[in-house]
């Protein structure tokens, strides 16, 4: 029970059951693509604080405490999920960051997949994709099972 409470903590609901589908699944995430600038992700970003996803300001001013660099966020509305969303106030007319040198590592490391388990997607337009796939490794030991499968019974 404690663990699901960590869990819930952690992921959003949405993000909770694709947590629990890649389990089942025996799947992993893959993140493949690239980036072409085209800054939507600058416009629609959830931010995560200590305490899992930010749902309201108060959470929001609590990380800029902690964290003054997040200043340049500004709120712009909720999700679906009812996580705040976020637009950067370093994005230029022009799509770009105006101080990309100096961006956070959470835009170095976009698309995180923890994304993924907030509920959310890449945004319309990304380069990036995000997707549930089977691991090598899986398809590896189907493969050797298959070959000691036919060493022991030659003639099946
Ligand atoms: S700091 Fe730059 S890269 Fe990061 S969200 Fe803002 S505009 Fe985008
Ligand atoms: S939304 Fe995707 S393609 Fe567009 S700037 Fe961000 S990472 Fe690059």
């Amino acid at each position: 029970m404690l663990h699901l409470v960590k869990l819930l903590s952690t992921y959003s609901f949405m993000g909770l059951i694709r947590y629990l589908r890649l389990q089942i699944m025996g799947k992993e995430l893959l993140v493949t693509g690239a980036c072409h600038c085209c800054g939507n992700c600058c416009r629609k970003i959830n931010l995560e604080g200590t305490h899992g996803w930010l749902r309201s300001p108060m959470d929001f001013q609590e990380v800029v405490l902690l964290y003054p660099e997040y200043e340049r966020f500004r709120i712009t509305g909720k999700d679906q999920q009812g996580y705040l969303q976020f637009a950067c106030s370093w994005l230029g007319d022009n799509g770009l960051c105006w101080n990309h040198e100096k961006r956070l590592s959470l835009c170095k490391n976009f698309p995180d997949k923890t994304l993924h388990f907030c509920g959310g997607s890449v945004p319309p337009g990304c380069g990036y994709r995000i997707s549930e796939v089977r691991p090598f490794s899986s398809y590896l030991a189907d493969e050797v099972k298959g070959q000691q499968k036919n060493e022991t019974n030659p003639h099946s």
